[in-house]
């Protein structure tokens, strides 16, 4: 004890001196650990800030699911005021928040069972608006206690309704997409010049068989684009860029199998809010329109039995050739030549060696005159030649002219070899030169026609150079003219009907067809004086007779019991069409017949609408508005684009009668009706076929969804009273289907 006592006492400085220094000790240690905790809280609150002001929700809760902390977009997500409202109610409300029933309950199962929860996505509902919204969550247990046990989990959740709708919207675009021809998408052009393409649907890569790196990289695709196509490509692009216009065009693409097609693009471009433009589009495979379009056009400018340029091509070359001639001092000729008795090797061969002769003549005909010189084919036997350069002056161009017909009418002398046969024949042509004034190309024709006639009248075999000084053929002329205005006047024009077939052999209408019973020339048809009658300018007169007695016919007809719907089609002229009282005369009329203005259509001929597009297409629009139809008659023989066709908004075409006539040898006759067939089709018009002569065409037609049909098979044209008895007896014709 002592010991200890003594030992302490010793020891007593050493006692006070560990003393100090572990109070210093401690002090430093306090004074540190303040510091620590002055850093670690602002750290804290920092961290907490920062997670406020997240857009996603963070959230802390106890292991039994009881929230314990969150931050504020977490608490508007779930549609609370405050943290503390949150924290305070969501016990109750949680089962609430998903519409999923036991959706809450599976979230707690995964994160039992694995420690954690991914990309968890559900329905939810903000549950102050009501509203439904999709949210993405992630959890994690966290393991504190030294046992190793979780003591509470953390979780993320993310509002991923845009997204969500997005991808729904884009399913169901999918799936229409899939429904409808060509596919759909987004081109996105940037501030920087660049291009994106945030969307496209699977039928749009089906349709380019495009590969991913096309759709990541834009201007990969315009490898894709046919070198002759891809400056109006990019121009187009670039017009509706900067003008924010639709964005149109078509354009061949090699697709990446190799195979070569047509491509239709239509496009909105929109502004979007950062200044760049997105494009919202739709392409579409028109590879089949673009090749019925072709050959429409072929066939438009030629004809298909001969391969020669038909009237159309021809009328649009003399117009040209026309004013070159004047400015260069070279004449020109027209040679217009019609072979001799050509319809008696017709009735007495057959069609088929008419054809054959037909063809030989143009070859004939081809092979006399220069290349630089055009042989055409305007129809039946008339063929019609430009010659080029024949002379500077009248007199040398007349001589020089008068040289090549003698030569084609020595030429015809040969004789032609038709299959087995050989025939020979003549022809009348009539010779008018052109250069020296300013000419116009259709009186051109009509001179070149008035001299061939003259060529005819003369023995045939034969060539009439027109001559302006010669009087006798303009008086001839001005006769015939003077007494077409007394015909119209004294009523020696009447109307002929011919019958309109459905396919179930009923007689639903008529076309009103023009005769002219002439005192000395007995029966004229319409082809022997309408010409005239459109050259005089007396063809609106004639046109409203016609229009004005078919109708009075047919409330006639109706009074008698024909059918209510029974229609009548009558035929006008181009200038009817650009005369503005034209619509007046229709309601007049109607109205005075007591004819509802629904069961006429008025056919119109391609040529119609070759001049003065603008008012033709708005008188259309105005005759349409009464209720009237309008009928493209002779189609296939004009020039007619789809696209016109489609601005002029017709009811019904009136597929030509030269095309149906060949339908039974022909493959090219054959393909180019059913082309037609398909384009009126596509464009929701009427088809009427004329000129049906037998079962064979008829049947032809049927097949391809043609549905009515006129012709000599059913009926000529007849006299008002042989039509009359015929459609009040409401006699059914025999269809051959
Ligand atoms: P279109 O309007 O195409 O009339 C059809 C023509 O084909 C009629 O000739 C008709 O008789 C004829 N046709 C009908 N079925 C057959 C057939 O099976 N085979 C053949 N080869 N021909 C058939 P049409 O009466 O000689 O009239 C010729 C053209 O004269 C008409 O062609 C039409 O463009 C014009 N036309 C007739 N009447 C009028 C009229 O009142 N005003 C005007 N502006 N033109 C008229
Ligand atoms: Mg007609
Ligand atoms: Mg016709």
């Amino acid at each position: 004890m002592y010991e200890i006592v003594t030992l302490l006492s010793i020891n007593s400085d050493w006692l006070i001196t560990a003393n100090l220094l572990l109070s210093t000790l401690l002090l430093m240690w306090v004074l540190r650990y303040r510091t620590l905790y002055r850093v670690f809280r602002k750290e804290a609150e920092q961290h907490s800030n920062s997670i406020d002001e997240l857009n996603e929700g963070f959230y802390r809760a106890s292991i039994d699911g009881k929230l314990t902390n969150a931050n504020t977009a977490l608490v508007n997500m779930i549609g609370f005021e405050t943290r503390e409202e949150l924290l305070e109610e969501i016990d109750s409300a949680a089962d609430a928040w998903y519409i999923v029933p036991g959706r809450r309950k599976e979230f707690a199962r995964l994160l039992r069972t694995n420690g954690y929860v991914s990309d968890f996505v559900s329905e939810a509902k903000n549950l102050k608006t009501g509203e439904h919204i999709w949210i993405s969550e992630n959890a994690h247990l966290v393991n504190v206690a030294s046992n190793g046990k979780s003591t509470h989990y953390e979780g993320s959740m993310l509002d991923i309704t845009d997204a969500v709708q997005r991808n729904k919207l884009e399913d169901r675009i999918e799936k229409l997409s899939s429904n409808l021809p060509g596919g759909l998408f987004q081109l996105q052009y940037d501030n920087k010049g660049n291009f994106t393409v945030p969307y496209v649907s699977q039928s749009f890569r089906d349709l380019l068989r495009l590969e991913n790196q096309v759709i990541s990289n834009p201007n990969l695709f315009l490898k894709q684009i046919h070198p002759e196509h891809l400056e109006k490509y990019l121009q187009s692009l670039n017009k509706s860029l900067t003008r924010m216009t639709g964005w149109m065009v078509e354009f061949k693409i090699k697709k990446m199998d190799g195979v070569e097609r047509w491509i239709g693009l239509i496009a909105t471009p929109e502004k979007l809010a950062d200044g760049s433009i997105i494009f919202h589009g739709h392409v579409n495979d028109i590879t089949e329109r673009k090749e019925v379009e072709s050959k429409i056009a072929y066939y438009a400018y030629y004809d298909p039995l001969t391969r020669l340029p038909n009237r159309t091509f021809f009328m649009h070359h003399l117009e040209r050739a026309i004013p070159s001639a004047t400015r260069s001092g070279a004449y020109g000729a027209i040679l217009f030549l019609d072979i001799d008795n050509f319809k008696l090797l017709n009735d007495s061969h057959g069609h088929a060696k008419g054809d054959l002769l037909l063809k030989e003549v143009a070859n004939r005909l081809t092979a006399t005159v220069r290349v630089n010189d055009t042989v055409s084919r305007f129809g039946g036997d008339e063929f019609v030649i430009l010659l080029d350069d024949v002379g500077k002056n009248e007199i040398d161009a007349g001589k020089n002219a008068s040289i090549v017909a003698e030569k084609i009418i020595s030429e015809f002398g040969r004789g032609f070899d038709i299959g087995s046969d050989q025939h020979n024949c003549s022809p009348s042509i009539g010779v008018v030169t052109f250069g020296g004034q300013k000419d116009d190309a259709d009186a051109l024709i009509l001179n070149a026609d008035i001299a061939m006639y003259e060529a005819k009248k003369l023995g045939k075999n034969n060539f009439v150079l027109f001559d302006t000084d010669k009087s006798e053929i303009v008086t001839n002329l001005n006769q015939l003219q003077s007494r077409l205005r007394t015909a119209i006047k004294q009523e020696e024009l009447c109307v002929y009907f011919q019958p309109q077939i459905d396919h179930c052999g009923r007689i639903y209408g008529a076309e009103a067809l023009v005769r002219w019973q002439h005192p000395d020339l007995g029966l004229l048809m319409p082809n022997d004086f309408i010409p005239l009658a459109e050259q005089s300018g007396l063809i609106c007169d004639l046109n409203n007779f016609v229009l004005n007695k078919s109708l009075e016919k047919l409330a006639e007809w109706r009074e008698q019991g024909c059918d209510e719907d029974f229609r009548l089609a009558v035929n006008i002229s181009p200038q009817q069409l650009r005369q503005a009282s034209f619509i007046g005369k229709l309601t007049k009329f109607t109205s005075q017949n007591e004819v509802p203005p629904t069961l006429l259509t008025l056919e119109v001929t391609e040529h119609s609408m070759a001049r003065d597009f603008e008012t033709t297409a708005m008188r259309m629009q105005e005759i349409r508005q009464l209720g009237i139809k309008i009928s493209l008659d002779d189609f296939g023989t004009g020039y007619s684009s789809l696209s016109q066709l489609n601005e002029l908004h017709f009811d019904e075409v009136k597929i030509d009668g030269s095309f149906i006539a060949h339908l039974e040898e022909s493959k090219s006759s054959q393909s180019l009706v059913e082309a037609i067939i398909a384009m009126a089709k596509a464009l929701d018009l009427d088809i009427v076929a004329e000129h049906v002569n037998t079962n064979f065409q008829e049947r032809f037609l049927l097949a391809r969804g043609c549905l009515r049909f006129q012709g000599y098979c059913y009926s000529k044209p007849l006299p008002e009273d042989e039509f009359r008895k015929l459609i009040i007896s409401r006699e059914k014709i025999q269809i051959s289907a």
